[in-house]
C-alpha cells in the first residue's frame, strides 16, 4: 500500500515520507479531485436543443436548463465527497491530478478538473462537470496517462450528458425540479438533492453510455497529447481487479471491462489507420517509484 508515488512534479521532501523521493498517501485520506465544470457550463448554455452539441446525439433529458445541471451537481458534491472520505489534502497529489484534468478539459474545449480519495476503487462525475478519481483507483494504475484516460472517460459521461439523460429515464423529472427549486432557493434542500443524484449515481449506465464515454476518453486523451492506449490500460487493470473475489466498487456503474477492451482497441486502430493519431506530446510516465513493493 505504502508506494512511492512519482507523479511529475517538482519533488521536495514531505517530512513524514518513508521512502526518499516519493511520498506515502494516508491510508484515509481521500483525495478530492474537483473538477468544476464551469467551461461545461458555458458550453452547454449556448443551445436549448436537446440535441446533445458534444455527441450530437438527441437525447431526452430531465433538466433542460444547462445551469440547472451544474447547480444540482455543486449541490450535491458535498455529500458525495463526504460519502467518499472527503477530499486528499495533499497538495501535490492535487495538483497532479488537476492538471492532468485542466489538460483534458482544454482539449475538449469544454471544462476544468479536481481528485478525491478513498480507499474504494472508484470513479464518478456529477451533473454539470464535477469529476472524482478515488485513491483507491489511482493506486492501481500504472502510468499518469492511465490517470488522464479514467478523468477522459468520466468527462465523456459530463459531456454526454449521461447522467442527466438517466434521470430523464427514471422519470423523476418533476422530483428533481422541486428538489432543485428548494435546492437553489434558500439551500434546505441539499439533502434531497443529493438523494436523488445519489439514486442516480448507483444506477448503472448503459452499454452504449460506456463506450460513448471510453471512445471521448480516447479522443480527449489523443487531444490532450496522450496516447490513447492508455484507455486500454486502465480497462485492463479494471478487468484484472474484477477477476478477484470481490469485484471494485467500479464495476457496480461501470460493467464489462473485457467486452470494453475490444471495442476501444478497435476504436484505436480505426483511428490510426486513419491518421488521426499524432505522436503523443506526453509519453506514459510511471507513477509508482521502484521502492514499490
Ligand atoms: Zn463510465
Amino acid at each position: 500500500m505504502a508506494r512511492g508515488f512519482n507523479f511529475p512534479l517538482p519533488q521536495q521532501d514531505s517530512g513524514s515520507s518513508q521512502q526518499p523521493g516519493g511520498f506515502r498517501i494516508p491510508p484515509r485520506l481521500l483525495i478530492a479531485l474537483v473538477l468544476v465544470g464551469v467551461a461545461v457550463a458555458g458550453y452547454f448554455m449556448k443551445t436549448k436543443s436537446v440535441e446533445n452539441p458534444y455527441t450530437g446525439k438527441v437525447q431526452r433529458i430531465a433538466i433542460l436548463d444547462e445551469k440547472q445541471e451544474v447547480a444540482l451537481g455543486m449541490q450535491s458534491a458535498p455529500e458525495m465527497i463526504r460519502e467518499s472520505g472527503g477530499l486528499v489534502r495533499d497538495e501535490r497529489l492535487k495538483d497532479f491530478v488537476e492538471n492532468l484534468g485542466r489538460k483534458l478539459v482544454t482539449a475538449s474545449g469544454a471544462v476544468e478538473k479536481g481528485c478525491q480519495d478513498d480507499e474504494t476503487v472508484n470513479a464518478f462525475a456529477l451533473p454539470g462537470g464535477q469529476v472524482f478519481i478515488t485513491t483507491g483507483l489511482l493506486k492501481r494504475l500504472q502510468y499518469d496517462d492511465e490517470v488522464a484516460g479514467v478523468l477522459g472517460h468520466e468527462i465523456g459521461h459530463v459531456l454526454g450528458r449521461h447522467s442527466n439523460a438517466q434521470m430523464a429515464k427514471a422519470e423523476m423529472f418533476a422530483q428533481i425540479g422541486g428538489a432543485i427549486n428548494v435546492a437553489t432557493s434558500d439551500g434546505t434542500g441539499t439533502g434531497q438533492v443529493g438523494a436523488v443524484v445519489a439514486h442516480v449515481m448507483t444506477t448503472k449506465f448503459g452499454r452504449e453510455d460506456e463506450l460513448e464515454s471510453d471512445k471521448i476518453g480516447v479522443d480527449l486523451l489523443i487531444q490532450a497529447g496522450f496516447r490513447p492506449e492508455a484507455m486500454t490500460g486502465v480497462l485492463q487493470v479494471l478487468a484484472d481487479l474484477s477477476k478477484g473475489q470481490n469485484g471494485p466498487d467500479i464495476m457496480s456503474t461501470h460493467p464489462n471491462p473485457e467486452s470494453r477492451i475490444s471495442e476501444v482497441d478497435a476504436y484505436i486502430k480505426e483511428l490510426r489507420a486513419a491518421g488521426q493519431v499524432p505522436q503523443p506530446r506526453y509519453p506514459p510516465r510511471p507513477l509508482w517509484g521502484s521502492a514499490a513493493p
